[in-house]
């Protein structure tokens, strides 16, 4: 990650304190959320990454990074935390940022026709409800 003045964009970081309410400022980059996120083989960038981003106001990357959408709210890290950070409520409050800029995650009309066949309904509603805006 190459921080400059340039790529800091504070606003974004005022922007998720106040949706998230997570003081992730206060993150000691343990590296324990990572290490007991059962998804971490699937995500771009670790929970703990997320945080440092974050912190360093990297809007960019975390606006393109799969990881909050691949997040499963399973809420492992968060019990975890030695500063008690809520990170699921955090990758929510970045989905929320993601999709109000108009990009899904997830293009219903671009999936493949035989998975539309094949998929259960109930997976593709809960798909719709948390990857697009
Ligand atoms: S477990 Fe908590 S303090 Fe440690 S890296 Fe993750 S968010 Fe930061
Ligand atoms: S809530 Fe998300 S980031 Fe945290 S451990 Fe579960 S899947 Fe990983």
């Amino acid at each position: 990650m190459l921080v400059t003045e340039r790529t800091i964009d504070r606003e974004f970081v005022e922007r998720m304190l106040e949706v998230s309410g997570q003081p992730f400022k206060q993150c000691m980059q343990c590296g324990t959320c990572s290490v007991v996120c059962p998804m971490q083989e699937s995500t771009q960038l670790t929970p703990r990454q997320v945080m440092h981003h974050l912190q360093w106001g990297q809007k960019e990357a975390l606006m393109n990074t799969n990881t909050p959408w691949i997040c499963a709210s399973c809420h492992t890290c968060e019990v975890r935390c030695p500063r008690g950070i809520d990170v699921p409520k955090l990758m929510e409050a970045l989905r929320l940022q993601i999709l109000r800029e108009n990009k899904n995650f997830v293009e219903p009309f671009q999936i493949d026709k035989e998975q539309l066949k094949e998929a259960p309904q109930l997976a593709f509603v809960s798909s719709f409800r948390k990857h697009t805006s």
